[in-house]
């Protein structure tokens, strides 16, 4: 626990600061060229903990190793290359092309960060009441803290710190245990680019620090993402010290398929959305609700699907990567086991694949379940794998209270060519982010990413204005300047405005 009491005591002691926003802006143009995978490494090294602007080994003694999910080779405890998307790929497992999606959709955080001055303007009424004028501004928190998942290694600690420290705070990062290699290079980057020592601080760990965190004193606000299971736990136990707490939890997106959509179209988003990172993305599309004779695009679904290339996110032209753990391979097999058995058709079972070169990958193939029911529990429990689910619905009302019956509230979207039936879907659907023909609605940072229901915790999104005033605390300022007449006694009524 002593690196998480010194990054909090040295985040704490730096008046807050307002890093250079140019500065930042430099790291946007960093590369991430191609070199050679960690993985044949024999003593990999440690990673470190980042604390005052030093990389500090950790005076821990045990560690946890960085698994290479295509090898089961330890890769590192932190790699020593610059090269952050294949740092992701060989920790994480996905794609180096979905690795870089990873860290660009991080850095459109950093550049709309780089607008702060703006973003954080407060407002100004002049003359209120005679010769009272009132204004508010946001100020910075003080220390923040963000408790990453595994599944974006690079653009969720970009969700966090580089509006936290634009607002002027101090910032923590706890990077998921099993891929925190992408976050070590992103603080080396924000350094070089002008970051002052201390502003953002790295621990490593898993729930012993979590819950330090909660528990810390200084700390002032933290912003999760990860499952609801610690999701709920990290904010009852933060807000039950009074912290301000964001927490972005897990998923259930579901398609509607009306019959009108362009088939082709629509089929290619499907499996793109469904398979992609092997599933593992919090806005992947795990539900599709055929309504009517769309059902019968099935069999063509299945033959996309079957076409997708399986393979180490290393090799050229894969599709999709092993999923992270064996654990994780072990849960998603056993929940389409559970599918079968309780009714669902498997039509295509990529359970017992076979990826030559990488024998003890995590590999699950795309996976497509048919007559799916809302009382299953592969429909019930987020399966954060390559498996899509299929279910019908005799009507649009039918396919839309499907979708608002399940707890989750993350995404939705709907493919059609009506845009009476688009209109009907963005008024009734309950999902916090709508996308109508675009299968992943993830919004720029502009916007925020608003997922609801079982979804998210908290009030106040990540990014865009809402992540602005997060991290800021808001002040209102009411001045009087005039000749204050005198003799007029006193009044200890309530004052107005006159
Ligand atoms: P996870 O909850 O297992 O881990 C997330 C973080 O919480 C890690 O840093 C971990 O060390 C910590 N942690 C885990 N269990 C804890 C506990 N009991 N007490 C204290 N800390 C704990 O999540 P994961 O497996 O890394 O990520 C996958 C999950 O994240 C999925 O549910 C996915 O939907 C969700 N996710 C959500 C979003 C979103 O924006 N809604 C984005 C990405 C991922």
């Amino acid at each position: 626990m002593l690196p998480l009491k010194f990054s909090i005591q040295r985040a704490r002691n730096l008046k807050a600061l307002k890093p250079s926003i140019f500065a930042l802006r430099s790291s946007y143009y960093f590369s991430t060229g191609v070199v050679e995978p960690s993985s044949s490494l024999r003593s990999p090294p440690r990673v470190p903990n980042l604390i005052g602007g030093k990389f500090v080994d950790s005076q821990s003694s045990s560690t946890i190793d960085v698994i290479n999910p295509a090898t089961q080779e330890v890769v590192s405890q932190l790699p020593d290359i610059d090269k952050l998307a294949m740092n992701i790929t060989t920790e994480q497992g996905k794609t180096l092309k979905d690795a870089h999606g990873d860290v660009f959709r991080g850095l459109e955080v950093v550049e709309h960060a780089c607008g702060m001055a703006t973003l954080q303007m407060g407002e100004y009424v002049p003359n209120v009441a005679n010769g009272i004028d009132t204004f508010s501004i946001r100020e910075p928190l003080g220390v923040c803290a963000g408790i990453c998942p595994f599944n974006f290694p690079a653009m969720i600690p970009l969700w966090m710190f580089p509006v936290a420290v634009t607002c002027g705070n101090t910032f923590v990062l706890k990077p998921s245990e099993k891929d925190p290699g992408a976050s070590i290079i992103l603080a080396e980057l924000a350094m070089e680019a002008g970051l002052p020592n201390g502003v953002l601080n790295i621990v490593h760990g898993t729930n012993d620090v979590v819950n330090a965190i909660c528990d810390d004193d200084d700390i002032r606000a933290i912003s999760f993402v990860g499952s609801n299971t610690a999701g709920m736990h990290i904010y009852s136990r933060a807000s039950a010290k009074g912290k301000r707490v964001q927490s972005n939890m897990g998923a259930k997106n579901h398609a509607i398929v009306l019959p009108d959509a362009n088939t082709d179209a629509t089929l290619n988003a499907l499996v793109a959305a469904g398979f992609g990172a092997a599933g593992q993305r919090c806005m992947a599309l795990s539900t599709v609700v055929f309504v009517g004779d769309s059902h019968s695009w099935e069999n063509k679904l299945v033959e996309l699907a079957k076409s997708l290339k399986v393979n180490a996110g290393t090799e050229p032209d894969v599709d999709l990567g092993p999923v992270i753990s064996k654990q994780a391979k072990e849960r998603v097999c056993k929940l389409i086991q559970s599918g079968v058995e309780s009714g669902a058709r498997l039509l295509l079972d990529g359970r017992n694949i076979v990826v030559p070169g990488y024998k003890d990958g995590n590999f699950i193939g795309p996976t497509i379940l048919s007559g799916v029911t809302a009382d299953m529990d592969c429909y019930k429990e987020e399966i954060f794998g390559p498996v899509l689910l299929c279910m019908k619905a005799d009507s649009f009302e039918e396919a839309i209270h499907i979708v608002n019956r399940n707890k989750y509230g993350n995404g939705s979207s709907l493919f059609t060519a009506s845009g009476a039936a688009a209109r009907k879907f963005q008024t009734e659907i309950e999902a916090g982010q709508v996308g109508i023909n675009v299968p992943i609605p993830v919004p720029l940072p502009f916007f925020s990413f608003t997922g609801s229901k079982a979804s998210f915790a908290g009030d106040l999104n990540f990014y865009g204005k809402a992540g602005v005033n997060f991290y800021t605390q808001i002040k209102t300022i009411t001045q009087q300047w005039k000749d204050l007449p005198g003799g007029s006694g006193v009044s200890l009524a309530m004052p107005t405005s006159q």
